[in-house]
């Protein structure tokens, strides 16, 4: 046997024979025991798991405000939640930075259902759009479960007006540095039906219905919107969990 050859299968063998002897399991080695996974139950369907934040549950707007901190005034009743048309958004009293959001939305069938527009405003911000694209044709940056005039959905999964529908959306909050700079912009994850229509998406900035999208550096933490765009857009099922 060559002699370098010889020498480095020594080597191996010496160090398998040391690590034997001193009784190492070398599996061990790259396993992590910290931190242990807090347990989770997981909810059934579409009910929230056990550490989800409720912030509608069909009977109550308690969560939930208007502009200035008045009584949120959309309608109640049967479980869901409706947009009073011309009554304005509506805020979460509390405020969020990254999270897991589910929701349910239900675009009205019929001719006055207008366009079903709506929308899930991320830190009041960044706009998850809800729409009847089901029928109506709008620019498709525009379109339901686009982030509106930023990106456009992979795919559309509506259901027919009048049938319910659901968002799971995974977001990250966008970070500033001193000068009020974005250092990460904000990314976004939109579950349509089950049906992934936004990967990981980088968000440009504040959606703007006119010109572009910028940044304003604000606070890491801000109340969820729900747009009022005068159509009677129905919610039920809200829950959010923080990452
Ligand atoms: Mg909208």
């Amino acid at each position: 046997m060559d002699k370098k050859i010889f020498s480095i299968t020594t080597m191996i063998l010496s160090s398998v024979i040391i690590l034997k002897a001193q009784n190492v399991d070398r599996a061990a080695v790259t396993e992590v025991h910290e931190p242990v996974p807090p347990v989770v139950t997981p909810g059934i369907g579409t009910a929230p798991p056990s550490d989800a934040i409720i912030l509608f549950d069909g009977t109550s707007l308690d969560k939930w405000e208007g502009r200035n901190g008045i009584p949120a005034p959309w309608t109640v009743g049967d479980g869901l939640m409706t947009v009073l048309p011309h009554s304005g958004d509506i805020w979460t009293k509390q405020k969020f930075g990254d999270i897991q959001l589910h929701l349910e939305w239900r675009v009205p069938g019929g001719v006055e259902g207008g366009a079903g527009n709506s929308g899930v405003f991320l830190m009041g911000k960044y706009e998850v759009q809800i729409y009847n694209s089901f029928e109506k044709y709008i620019y498709p940056n525009g379109q339901a479960a686009s982030i509106y005039k930023q990106s456009i959905p992979l795919v559309n999964v509506c259901r027919n007006p009048g049938e319910w529908e659901t968002f799971d959306i995974i977001f990250m909050a966008p970070a500033f540095n001193d000068r009020g700079r974005v250092t990460h912009p904000a990314r976004v994850t939109v579950i349509h039906n089950g049906v992934v229509v936004q990967n990981n998406v980088e968000i440009w900035g504040e959606t703007k219905h006119i010109g572009l999208p910028t940044y304003t550096k604000h606070p890491d933490k801000l109340p969820l919107r729900l747009q009022n765009h005068s159509d009677r857009v129905s919610f039920r099922n809200i829950w959010v969990r923080e990452l």
